[in-house]
Parts: C-alpha cells; sequence; structure tokens
C-alpha cells in the first residue's frame, strides 16, 4: 500500500470545466526537517479558486492545491539540527495532529524575514502552490511551519482557521482595529464569517457588505448589528447611515474601494484581503483624503497562526462548514465561486 488518491491542476480552466482530476500516485517520503501528512481534512480557499483559474499562476504545473490542511503525522524526516528557533518544533512525534497554512515555508534569513514579515519574503514557498498541498491522502509539510492544534478545537472546525481565519486575523491586526469600533465586512464568505466572530469578541460592531441574500443572513445570525447589499459593479449599494472606522474587503473586486471608501470615516483604514483583486477603478481624491488609508494584506506569518489559533479556541470561534468528499473537490470550488454555501466547504479524504 504506497498508493494515494489526489486532485491535482494539470493545466489553468474555469471552474465550470471541472479541471481537477482524479488520481493514484506514490505517497511521498519525507526528507530532513519534513514531516509525511496522513490528510484528515483540507479546506477549500478563494485562492484554490484564483489558481485553478490561472488568475495566479504557480511555477510549475500538475500541482495538488489545498492549503488548510489537519492532518495526522504519520512520519518524520530526519531532525533538523537544533536551535531552529521554532518552540512546537522539538516536541513534534509521530501520532500528532498538526495544521498546515498557506506559509509552507520561508527562508529565515533575508530582511523580511529578520523584521518579522516572513509573508513578503521573496523566498517564502506556499502550500498548494509552489508545492503539492492538501487535496490527497498524504502530504509532505515543513515540520517549522506545521502549526499545533490546540485539542479543543475539532478537525472540520480546524480547517477553515487554517487560512480564511488566519489570513482574517491578519487583515483586522492591519486595519488597526480597536475595541469598540463600527468594523465593516464587504464580502461575507469563509474569512469573513469567522473575523466576524473576533469582532463580537472585541465588543466591535460589525456591518457586513454582500451581494448574496443568504450570507447577508447568516452574517446576522452570527450577530452582524447591520447587512446590506452591495454589488460589484461599483454602485454604492446598500449604506448602514454611519461612517465606519476600519473596513475589511474580501471580495476580489477592485470596484469595491472606492465604493467602500465612501463609507469611512476620516482616520480610518480600509485593509484588502485578496491574492488576486480586479482593477480598482479611479476615484477622487477627497474619497482618500483625511487621512484615510488603504493597505493590502499578503499571507500571514507563522506567528499570526498561532495566535489565531489560540484566540479561536479561546473564543471559542464556530466556523460554519460544508463538507464534500476529496473527488468532489471540483464542485466544492465551483459552489464556493458562486456563493451557494455559507462559511466554508471543506473536503474530507
Ligand atoms: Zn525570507
Ligand atoms: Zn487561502
Amino acid at each position: 500500500m504506497n498508493q494515494m488518491r489526489a486532485m491535482p491542476l494539470t493545466a489553468h480552466h474555469p471552474a465550470e470545466t471541472h479541471p481537477l482530476t482524479l488520481s493514484e500516485r506514490n505517497i511521498p517520503h519525507p526528507t530532513r526537517g519534513e514531516l509525511l501528512l496522513r490528510v484528515i481534512l483540507c479546506g477549500v480557499c478563494h485562492t484554490d479558486l484564483h489558481t485553478l483559474e490561472g488568475d495566479i499562476h504557480p511555477p510549475k504545473l500538475p500541482v495538488v492545491p489545498g492549503h488548510q490542511v489537519v492532518g495526522v503525522v504519520e512520519e518524520m524526516g530526519e531532525p533538523l539540527p537544533g536551535g531552529t528557533g521554532v518552540p512546537h518544533y522539538e516536541r513534534l512525534k509521530v501520532g500528532d495532529r498538526v495544521g498546515v497554512p498557506w506559509l509552507y515555508s520561508a527562508c529565515g534569513t533575508c530582511e523580511f524575514c529578520l523584521r518579522g514579515l516572513e509573508n513578503l519574503c521573496p523566498n517564502a514557498k506556499f502550500t498548494g502552490f509552489h508545492v503539492d498541498g492538501g487535496y490527497a491522502d498524504y502530504m509532505i509539510a515543513d515540520a517549522r511551519y506545521a502549526l499545533p492544534l490546540p485539542d479543543a478545537i475539532s478537525d472540520e472546525q480546524a480547517a477553515p482557521l487554517l487560512c480564511a481565519g488566519i489570513v482574517g486575523y491578519r487583515s483586522l491586526k492591519l486595519a488597526d482595529i480597536q475595541p469598540g469600533e463600527r468594523v465593516g465586512l464587504a464580502g461575507f464568505g469563509a474569512s469573513a464569517h469567522l473575523c466576524l466572530q473576533v469582532l463580537n469578541h472585541w465588543g466591535c460592531d460589525a456591518f457586513v457588505f454582500t451581494r448574496s441574500a443568504g450570507h447577508r443572513a447568516h452574517a446576522r445570525e452570527l450577530g452582524a448589528v447591520w447587512a446590506g447589499a452591495v454589488e460589484d459593479n461599483g454602485d454604492a449599494g446598500e449604506t448602514p447611515g454611519v461612517a465606519l472606522d476600519r473596513i475589511v474587503v474580501f471580495a476580489p473586486v477592485g470596484a469595491l474601494v472606492p465604493v467602500m471608501l465612501e463609507k469611512l470615516r476620516p482616520g480610518g483604514t480600509l485593509a484588502l484581503n485578496a491574492i488576486h483583486m480586479s482593477p480598482i477603478p479611479e476615484f477622487p481624491y477627497h474619497l482618500l483624503w483625511g487621512e484615510r488609508t488603504v493597505r493590502s494584506v499578503a499571507n500571514a506569518t507563522r506567528q499570526d497562526g498561532v495566535e489565531f489559533l489560540k484566540l479561536a479556541a479561546e473564543i471559542p470561534i464556530r466556523a460554519t462548514t460544508t463538507v464534500y468528499p476529496l473527488e468532489r473537490a471540483n464542485e466544492a470550488l465551483l459552489d464556493m465561486k458562486h456563493s451557494r454555501i455559507n462559511g466554508e466547504a471543506v473536503l474530507m479524504m
């Protein structure tokens, strides 16, 4: 038994054509500092969709997507020499449950890594992009970047936390959110529904903007103080009638930037949580005037992962999930693309 199932991407195509194909391949072997994981579950992320459809290009194909992996350590490669600087690394053992996020590894020596910005490392590798990810029965992980999962969080609950949660959390941090503030969330998929629960925990009022009526209802259920319609064509949409302190845009839609800037108070922050975004249309300077800040959020650090998983267990965050078997990964991606599910799609091996 050295064969496993995987759903690799061999060529970029629209999700409608079901570009992932079920295939058999050899179970890989871990080398020094690596782990062989038996994958239990893998979350489905918008970044996987962007990879599938060629909005972003992995260095080579085929590649197995999937970067929200909950797995069990099946085998460990030769240990790394001491002084890795990763406290949990020394304690890892066969049988442990770990999570593999988008950041597969970083170089640790460049100016960004040394500043604690390994998310910006030019030599960073991303899971399911530079290396094969979790749409498979087994995968290799870099032991230093695999995240220990708090026992209080179940497998199914953990998967969405690993990207939607961690990168969403970084967006909240980079948006400079202070307790009690009014925070807008534009787009209400996997990431925003987890962020909303962090905002509730921080005593913030959440205002949700999304074109999906189902997502607006989901937001209200989870405690949003207001949920209104916004279209991705640049129309102003509904407005809550109060200026917002901070806004995070989750939808990969540049037309939302000027629309959301109009809803932001002077001195407020607009953070863009998107690895890919359609062009931002030209807009008058007065929308930015008043010391408003617009910034992007790129990936996340290992430290973001450690902090967020601890917070998620404390709150505790409840992820809404829809589970699909591995071989239905194409359908899961399509349902996410068309906002047909609430929360996150998760593949079960
Ligand atoms: Zn680096
Ligand atoms: Zn992701």
